[in-house]
């Protein structure tokens, strides 16, 4: 048994063990105080994993090729960073960087951190920061802003030249949902719970 207050009223709920896909609501303004997932952990790691693969393919593949006449150009997420830096748009390099690149390989890595060691009933050692971290990093994540600033471009630059789409582009699209559909299979109230279980 233990506390949760409703979002909604604040009013405190004594909450037994839940079974799974059950949801609890507020016995007074009726809101939902929260929701138990079925197979969440299992179901996080796989989504989590799929995206690791598919962040390795983002990363290492070329993402677009741009071909006017007999001139190739072809660019790769990091090699793009590279270039806004060289063109002097530091501020901007590091903002791709951090927020396309960075952001969600440690989304990645804090979630196989947290939820592979859950799998086996066990806890790792900074898992209560690394989950407090993982909450505050999603606002930051702007892959699809990203995503939808080279769609515009493509059909910008593809008056000029030719723009063939790399395997990265469909790797980083993918990885948009898939890391979404990972933090969201993520049940916090299973996880607060049994991360706080043998402190
Ligand atoms: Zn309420």
């Amino acid at each position: 048994m233990h506390k949760i207050a409703c979002h909604e009223c604040d009013l405190v709920h004594d909450i037994p063990p839940m079974p799974e896909r059950a949801a609890a609501r507020c016995v007074r303004c009726g809101s939902i105080l929260f929701r138990s997932r079925k197979n969440s952990i299992d179901r996080t790691l796989a989504w989590t994993l799929a995206g690791l693969v598919l962040y390795g393919i983002a990363v290492s593949y070329p993402f677009l090729t741009m071909k006017s006449g007999s001139i190739a150009q072809q660019t790769s997420l990091l090699s793009g960073v590279e270039q806004l830096y060289n063109q002097k748009n530091v501020a901007l390099a590091t903002l791709v960087l951090l927020t396309v690149v960075l952001l969600p390989l440690i989304q990645l890595l804090s979630l196989v951190y947290i939820f592979i060691p859950l799998k086996f009933n066990l806890r790792g050692r900074f898992a209560i920061p690394v989950f407090r971290l993982l909450g505050q990093i999603r606002p930051w994540s702007m892959m699809e802003i990203y995503m939808l600033g080279i769609l515009v471009s493509i059909v910008k630059l593809a008056k000029m030249a030719t723009i063939v789409p790399g395997l990265a582009v469909i790797a980083f699209s993918l990885l948009i949902f898939v890391l979404t559909f990972a933090l969201s299979a993520v049940d916090h109230h299973m996880v607060w719970e049994r991360l706080e279980k043998d402190l």
